[in-house]
């Protein structure tokens, strides 16, 4: 009996016409974060659009990485951006930011991850930032090759800013060659089939489907039949109580109340986004009851 945890996606409509169903593996119900990693959607393949209007964020990172499709990502900073596979997106929200994604052609085929790392007291008031990263440093080893998204794997560091200490890597493969991947003991880590099968820990990872390793490993084995991508992200767990609700990571249920109403405000905390007519994703009811910090239950 090892600590390893199987954690299955769940599907979530993210809206707009013939829009995406992202596959979402974080939060879990049972796992609210991995390091400072807290919200993980796999999106395609697929041709469905991805439509996006603009929508704010607080607290958090925003990470996006395209496997197939261009993403353009406008933001309230005036950043107009078309991102390509194999380069990275990073928005980092600060105190507020809003922002629109929208697929690149109509039908084209879809393929990618977007994923959030909340921002620690200190970073998560502070000024919000954007950074297109089109060159990332890759490492690797035996039977696998690693590009580094954001923090450190083996002897490469992403630029991508951080505000804690964790990794996040995209590893390549080959079929029937076992890979191990060193990984820093003081972090806790988890691995996302992206692509096809994975074997990790003694199970079988289907496709969309992730594993959170038992902390204190200092390298983790893995084995593909078929040549396959494998999402790796890892940080120092991460402490600070955290209230999640729509596109908001606050510390109380205050400053989600406090976010929606600037939102619905159009309060300058937001900025705009231009190019949309005004148009932008309203904030959905708050719940009736008080929102808390999610917990851990591993
Ligand atoms: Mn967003």
């Amino acid at each position: 009996m090892t600590g390893d945890r199987l954690l299955e996606p769940r599907e979530v409509p993210l809206g707009g016409v013939r829009g995406l169903t992202v596959h979402r593996t974080l939060p879990h119900r049972a796992l609210p974060t991995v390091g400072a990693w807290c919200f993980v959607d796999h999106f395609g393949p697929t041709r469905e659009t991805m439509t996006v209007l603009p929508h704010p964020h607080t607290g958090l990172q925003t990470v996006t990485w395209p496997l197939a499709g261009d993403i353009r990502h406008r933001d309230s900073l005036g950043s107009d951006v078309v991102l390509k596979p194999g380069e990275l997106n990073l928005m980092t929200s600060g105190d507020g930011v809003s922002h629109s994604e929208f697929s690149v052609g109509d039908g084209t085929m879809m393929h990618g991850i977007q994923l959030w790392v909340a921002l620690p007291d200190g970073a998560r008031t502070g000024p919000p930032a954007f950074e297109h990263i089109p060159d990332l440093p890759r490492t690797g080893g035996d039977g696998w090759r690693a590009t580094v998204l954001m923090g450190e794997l083996a002897d490469v560091q992403s630029k991508a800013v951080t505000y804690s200490p964790l990794v996040g890597a995209e590893l390549t493969l080959g079929a029937g060659k076992p890979a191990t991947i060193p990984l820093k003991a003081g972090f806790e880590h988890a691995v996302l089939a992206v692509d096809g099968t994975v074997r990790v820990g003694g199970f079988d990872l289907a496709h969309r489907q992730m594993l959170h390793l038992e902390p204190g490993r200092s390298s983790v084995d893995l084995e593909v039949p078929r040549d396959a991508t494998v999402l790796l992200i890892g940080g120092e767990p991460f402490t600070e109580p955290l209230v999640m609700w729509w596109n908001f990571i606050g510390r109380t249920h205050e400053d989600i109340v406090q976010a929606r109403e600037d939102w619905e405000q159009a309060a300058e905390r937001f900025g705009q986004v231009d190019g949309h007519d005004g148009q932008v994703i309203p904030a959905p009811p708050l719940p009736h009851v008080r929102l808390t910090p999610r917990r851990r239950r591993v």
